[in-house]
């Protein structure tokens, strides 16, 4: 990250505003590798020329650009305001916790208490339970969400970004989507309403939180009038930004079923996307917290396919998710939800990770509790620390911003070819005994050296186009 000070700033924009000139064209030096889908380009755009390509999940131009240059200047992959993004919303840079997690009002396990949301949630539905209090209790008006897009498909793995302007509409938005869901190309449905909150991952919560400096920051108000009043009419309505859990997204998931010769509609579990019936006899079975984070597709009818996670990233890679430099878990969202710790052991399935970054979301949770929309416990702690650290000091040593993903065969030849050494990689063993909160951070490390850091280093030395953290 370059240290950021008023002058060295000021040359970063100077830089990023002339590139701009190109308008969509700059825009498209970033989409090539950097993308990260969020969609909110097209939000931007106030010629609406930009449109989002549902099977390359990438912005496409579909009328007329004037070189405005604002999407191209509001996109979080061009360049980031990082520390002021860390310094306003959230962000944490003290201790180990921080760091990782952000700023804690609080951090527990949960699960919804509803028993259509928990049937339907991935895996506890608390995100679901959470929106619809949000809503139900008047916090806000209406919610930014994804839902299935094929309504009839249980397992539906392809995103529809979509409005919920009732409690009711929430529900359809339960269970995780693993495609790229370009939730920011709705964000100006929401200026219809006076509060309202979107559901992202974290690369979503970044790109909003952009937006945010964008507006409310001097030096940003000055140097890029236009994008600075449409990020204020598009930012004004959102009260809660909440944040799933993301380790990597995909792009088009029919390839997967191609390749895996199964049809969605028969989909019973697609990795932890498990339905409860299937967990809960997992569990009877004397399956743990393994069996859930297995590469794996099991069919209505009982047939189980494991398969090769490396070969199903070469086919459905998204290469935007291997410069993601947010490690899982949102630090900047008012709350972040995921499933990593929340393994507390043998026979418990169906908890969320939840941790409240925005005080006020705390008294709505506790509010929760007390009226028995929500179960909440303690997270496992310190389970495993020790063990936790000497594998990070052992990956530090073995592992030095190594190019694992073959990103620089990629830039050559367009496609993923993983080099040899990956496949020595292996997955959590019947013996390990980090649990909880510590297995959480050493996926944490464990995603930063494999993936973003060789990724990075590899983009530097090819000269390719990479954001300007600062
Ligand atoms: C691609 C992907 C990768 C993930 N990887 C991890 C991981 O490695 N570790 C981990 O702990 N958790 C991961 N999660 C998060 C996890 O699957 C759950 O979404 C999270 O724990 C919330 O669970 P829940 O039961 O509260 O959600 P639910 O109540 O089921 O609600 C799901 C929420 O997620 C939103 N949503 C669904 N799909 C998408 C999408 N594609 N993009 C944006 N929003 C979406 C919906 O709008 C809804 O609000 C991932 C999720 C996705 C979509
Ligand atoms: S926001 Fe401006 S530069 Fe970008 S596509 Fe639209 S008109 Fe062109
Ligand atoms: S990262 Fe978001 S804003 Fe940037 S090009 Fe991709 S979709 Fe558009
Ligand atoms: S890995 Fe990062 S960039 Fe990719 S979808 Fe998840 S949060 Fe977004």
């Amino acid at each position: 990250m370059i240290e950021r000070t008023k002058e060295k700033e000021s040359l970063i924009l100077d830089r990023h505003i002339d590139i701009a000139r190109d308008g969509f064209a700059a825009l498209e030096k970033v989409t090539t590798f950097c993308c990260s889908g969020c969609g909110l380009c097209s939000s931007i755009c106030h010629l609406g020329s930009i449109a989002f390509d549902e099977v390359k999940k990438r912005p496409v131009l579909t009328g007329e650009c004037n070189k405005c240059g604002c999407c191209y200047l509001a996109c979080p992959r061009t360049f980031l305001p990082l520390t002021k993004i860390e310094k306003t919303y959230f962000g944490g840079n003290g201790s180990e916790e921080e760091k990782r997690l952000g700023i804690l009002s609080d951090l527990f396990l949960a699960r919804s208490l509803t028993e259509k949301i928990y049937w339907e949630g991935t895996p506890g539905g608390t995100t679901t339970a959470l929106v619809h209090y949000l809503m139900d209790k008047g916090y806000v008006e209406a919610s930014l969400l994804t839902r299935n897009k094929h309504a009839d498909v249980k397992f539906c793995m392809h995103p529809e970004p979509y409005i919920a302007s009732t409690p009711e509409e929430v529900f359809a938005s339960a269970h995780s989507k693993f495609e790229i869901s370009p939730v920011l190309a709705h964000l100006g449905g929401l200026s219809r309403y006076k509060s309202t909150l979107f559901v992202g991952t974290p690369c979503h919560i970044m790109a909003f939180r952009k937006l945010q400096i964008i507006k409310k920051d001097e030096m940003f108000r000055t140097r890029m009038k236009r994008l600075s009043q449409i990020a204020e009419k598009l930012t004004a309505p959102v009260t809660y930004v909440l944040s799933i859990n993301c380790f990597l997204n995909h792009t088009d998931m029919d390839k997967a079923y191609e390749w895996l010769k199964v049809q969605e509609k028969d989909i019973a579990r697609f990795n932890e996307n498990v339905t409860k019936e299937l967990a809960h006899e997992a569990l009877e079975d004397g399956k743990d917290w393994r069996w859930f984070i297995k590469s794996s597709v099991v069919t209505t009818d009982g047939q189980v396919k494991d398969y090769d996670i490396l070969q199903l990233g070469v086919l459905l890679l998204y290469s935007g998710c291997l410069v993601c430099n947010n490690m899982i878990v949102s630090r900047h969202a008012d709350a972040n939800i995921g499933f990593f710790g929340a393994e507390t052991g043998l026979k418990e399935f169906g908890w969320n990770t939840v941790s409240i970054m925005n005080p006020s979301l705390k008294k709505v949770i506790d509010q929760m509790v007390a009226d028995k929309k929500l179960a909440r416990k303690p997270i496992l702690r310190n389970h495993g620390r020790t063990l936790r650290k000497a594998i990070e000091v052992l990956m530090r040593g073995l592992m030095p911003s190594k190019d694992f993903m073959g990103v620089s065969n990629y830039l050559q030849t367009g496609e993923w070819h993983y080099p040899e050494s990956i496949k020595k990689i292996k997955g959590p063993r019947r013996g390990t005994y980090i649990l909880g909160l510590e297995l959480l951070y050493l996926a944490q490390t464990f995603r930063k050296k494999m993936f973003y850091d060789g990724t990075i280093k590899a983009l530097r030395k090819a000269g390719a186009y990479r954001t300007t953290v600062y």
